[in-house]
């Protein structure tokens, strides 16, 4: 028996919402295709409607000219539905880092931010709307779940980044985008089937998909241990990130409450389990927070619990320094803590990283901008 397909979700969706519409990125070419046929309308239309989304990033029909003018509107509506809509765009960085606040079909907000460096742009996106992991320190874990996105509205949001990016709108010229990291609203591995299948969508050749490699991409996870283990046995090569912020058991249960059904030890184990099998390393995210996490005794530790699966630099640390919130008990640490842990963890041979902070003038973190509105 496969004890990953066996083990029930540990959280379950809402229900009641309604589902989003169907969208040629929820679909395979063959199912686009058979889509088309069950709606009355050619089939073989569907290849030029993929072309038009993913590959010249068109979304408006009268662009479309090689659809038959008398059934345009039809075939647009029959793949490419409005999935959501812009309610709020806010800019940092000049321009190069542009937060989205979307609205979902059913009145559900999430957000999206591109991050333009020189050489790469990064998406970071949403895969639920909401989170049920409920970690105290971030805001979207106090909504709670609304409900898991699809893999079209997962797409979307980086397909919305990359017209911008084609039509010139960020500045820098016109660009593409060449990372996306799961890590906007949500916990992917808690909507495992609709986030695989984005990634298949990212990385299928265009004009299936973006054609993105998988090396580009980044899955973050809080630790769903047979998620981590499932995923390791897909074959496709992202980054996995494993938001780790303790190193032991009596913290972690309550920083990140899931630690309550898996442990440290077996989180661990089954992020070093992937980058054994994937031969990608492992990315250990630590938010960094004032007297909380950030001794100098769990840096050591920290670097103890990797080290003890081997030195074979199969794991790297990006620490993530908090937005400073005054009067809070989750605020950022002092810098020279902050310097201290990372000299520990490099002492015993970790390879650790600050991550920048990138957009924290817009509230970069996690959830805070959909909690504001
Ligand atoms: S930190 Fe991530 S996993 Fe935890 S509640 Fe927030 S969005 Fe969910």
């Amino acid at each position: 028996m496969d004890p990953i397909k066996t083990l029930p979700l540990v959280f379950e969706e809402p229900k009641g919402r309604g589902k989003p519409p169907r969208h040629l990125a929820d679909l395979t070419p063959a199912e686009r295709k058979a889509r088309l046929e069950e709606l009355g309308l050619p089939g073989f239309r569907a290849k030029q409607l993929s072309t038009h989304y993913f590959e010249r990033l068109v979304d408006d029909p009268a662009e479309m000219t090689d659809l038959p003018a008398a059934q345009r509107s039809e075939l647009v509506s029959g793949l490419l539905p409005e999935l959501m809509t812009p309610l709020r765009v806010m800019e940092a960085d000049k321009g190069t880092t542009r937060k989205t606040l979307w609205k979902l079909f059913d009145g559900s907000l999430v957000e999206s931010v591109l991050m333009r460096y020189p050489g790469r742009t990064t998406m970071c996106v949403s895969s639920q709307a909401g989170c049920g992991m409920a970690c105290p320190f971030c805001a979207t874990g106090q909504g709670g779940l609304q409900r898991n996105m699809s893999t079209a509205e997962i797409v979307e949001q980086v397909v919305a980044g990359a017209r911008s990016l084609a039509r010139g709108e960020v500045p820098g010229g016109p660009g593409r985008v060449s990372n996306v990291v799961f890590m906007g609203m949500g916990e992917p591995m808690a909507n495992y089937n609709a986030v695989i299948g984005a990634v298949r969508r990212l990385t299928d050749k265009a004009p299936d998909g973006l054609g993105m490699s998988a090396r580009g991409i980044t899955v973050s996870t809080v630790g769903l241990v047979p998620r981590i283990r499932q995923l390791a046995t897909e074959g496709i090569p992202v980054t996995l990130a494993l938001s780790l912020h303790a190193p032991d058991d009596e913290l972690r249960d309550e920083l990140v409450p899931i630690n309550t059904r898996w442990k440290v030890g077996e989180t661990v184990e089954a992020a070093w389990n992937y980058a054994n099998v994937t031969k990608r390393r492992v990315s250990i995210e630590y938010a960094m927070m004032r007297g909380i996490n950030d001794q100098a005794w769990r840096a050591d530790l920290l670097a103890d619990v990797l080290n003890g699966y081997g030195d074979w630099g199969w794991v790297h640390v990006n620490l993530i320094p908090l937005n400073p919130t005054p009067g809070s008990k989750w605020t950022a640490s002092d810098p020279a803590d902050e310097r201290e842990f990372v000299r520990r963890l490099e002492a015993k041979g970790i390879s650790t990283t600050v991550r920048d902070t990138r957009g924290s003038e817009i509230d970069g973190a996690c959830g805070q901008l959909a909690a504001t509105e």
